[in-house]
């Protein structure tokens, strides 16, 4: 890839400093270096680096309390963001384009599961991250509209929930597995969790998506991707993966009911995938918890705020 120029954005984010460590040769820009809702920004960014490809990462990204808390400000700066770089790329002449959705945009129920990238518009995003949602959705139609009247072949994948070291460990503002990591690391006896324990869940390590976006990369494929493993495990599996995985295999879990579950379940086949870039071996769940928190553990060994 010498000679073909990558600005990433969201390059600060869990998946951007994964990305990092396989493509060190690309750019990679946090909300310092430009902020993407502001058009002006964006434009002077790309007449600076004239990439050929960018990889869009860059999202307002928090949990269930966060997005119901800030409705607004999730829709505006996403659908912010997403149209301004999307425009200037095009305005720019920018080759390629893989940009990062989720699998919480999907609909909040569908008739069969594991759901495929046909089902995306079946109904409204579950209500815990409307807003997150439905911006993250009009990037879709946004996408296709590129490559439809203007020929793109750009693309976008849709990865489930992520975990790794490069996650935010903190108790409240962090993804379910940094929590939990965190939650069991700090617990003697028992640690309290949030819902049922019922909702079902894929979870990809963040290294494993960074190897794949690097291959989409370099392949001729576009239009829409689902990225996830197979497996798919319930909240209270995962815990308990996570708890043996931390050494910790005395800790007691306790439901709160009162909090929500969020969505009770969202999972992919990804296939379409796979087709297009062969077998990948994603790396079991339970060895990928443990493989962080020795990671983090060491790093953080009273689990700092980190931002
Ligand atoms: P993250 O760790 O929360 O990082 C978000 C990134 O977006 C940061 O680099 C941040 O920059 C940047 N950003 C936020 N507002 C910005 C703005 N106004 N202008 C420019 N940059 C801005 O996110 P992540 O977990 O790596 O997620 C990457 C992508 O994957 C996102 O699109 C997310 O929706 C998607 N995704 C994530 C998960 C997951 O579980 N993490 C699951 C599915 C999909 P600063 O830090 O410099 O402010």
């Amino acid at each position: 890839m010498k000679n073909y120029k990558v600005v990433v954005t969201g390059g600060t984010g869990l998946v951007g400093k994964y990305l990092k460590s396989i493509i060190p040769e690309a750019v990679y820009l946090g909300s310092s270096d430009c902020d993407l809702t502001d058009a002006a920004q964006v434009r002077e960014m790309l007449k600076c680096h004239e990439p050929d490809a960018v990889i869009h990462l860059a999202a307002r990204v928090g949990g269930i309390l966060d997005n119901m808390k800030y409705p607004v400000e999730y829709l505006e700066e996403n659908i912010l963001m997403n149209t301004n770089l999307l425009k200037e790329c095009h305005l720019s002449g920018v080759k390629k384009v893989i940009a990062v959705l989720s699998t919480c945009i999907y609909p909040d129920k569908v008739t069969n599961y594991p759901m495929s990238e046909e089902d995306l518009f079946l109904g409204p995003p579950t209500p815990t991250n409307f807003s997150y949602g439905l911006a993250k959705r009009c990037m879709a139609a946004q996408i296709d509209a590129y490559n439809t009247q203007h020929n793109k072949g750009w693309s976008y994948l849709i990865p489930c929930n992520l975990y790794g070291e490069h996650d935010k460990y903190t108790e409240h503002n962090s993804h379910f597995v940094a929590s939990l990591i965190k939650k069991i690391h700090d617990a003697s006896d028992e640690v309290v969790l949030w819902g049922s324990g019922k909702p079902l869940r894929q979870y990809m390590h963040g290294e494993d998506f960074a190897k794949i976006i690097k291959i989409m990369l370099t392949s001729s494929a576009n239009g829409c991707f689902n990225v996830a493993p197979s497996q798919v495990y319930s909240i209270d599996e995962i815990a308990n993966l996570a708890k043996n995985s931390c050494g910790k295999e005395n800790i007691n879990f306790i439901y709160d009911s009162l909090k929500p579950d969020g969505q009770y379940r969202k999972d992919v086949d990804s296939s379409k995938l796979l087709k297009e870039i062969g077998d990948f071996k994603f790396q079991e769940l339970g060895q990928g918890i443990k493989a962080t928190y020795d990671k983090v553990k060491g790093k953080y060994p009273l689990f700092r705020e980190n931002k």
